[in-house]
């Protein structure tokens, strides 16, 4: 079993997760274009009790939406580093840029499609699609 490691943009936040990312999605909801400022967010789902925050546990702010799980990130920068209701949730979304350490396998799939933007094009990857 592989450790990798991850940081926020401005480095105060770090952490290391352990396991697999099964699956791993981009994301394009609008919770998700909102609070990566792109697209979409590509994530790893991981169990949450193999995240680990080695550093700057203090600068984690979480935000809970009145619909939809609670996203946490870096209180300094920004970064948005782990959602799907982190850390009380059995798995959670790893934000796939906030990985340090190469790993194999990239994004299998895009979900919440239906929300795609007028100003948004899905790339032709061959990825798999769906609507929510
Ligand atoms: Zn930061
Ligand atoms: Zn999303």
């Amino acid at each position: 079993m592989s450790v990798l490691e991850g940081s926020c943009l401005c480095g105060g936040v770090r952490f290391e997760v352990s396991g697999e990312f099964e699956p791993r999605s981009y994301c394009h909801c609008t919770s998700c274009k909102r609070l990566s400022g792109g697209a979409a967010t590509a994530n790893g789902r991981a169990r949450s009790d193999s995240i680990r925050i080695t550093a700057g546990r203090e600068l984690l702010r979480t935000y809970q939406p009145d619909e939809g799980s609670a996203k946490t990130f870096c209180s300094v920068c920004g970064s948005n580093l782990f959602g799907a209701g982190w850390p009380e949730s059995e798995f959670a979304s790893v934000r796939l840029p906030a990985i340090d350490t190469p790993f194999e396998g990239g994004p299998t799939r895009h979900i919440f499609t239906r929300s795609v933007a007028a100003w948004e094009t899905l790339p032709d990857d061959g990825l798999l699609c769906e609507e929510d």
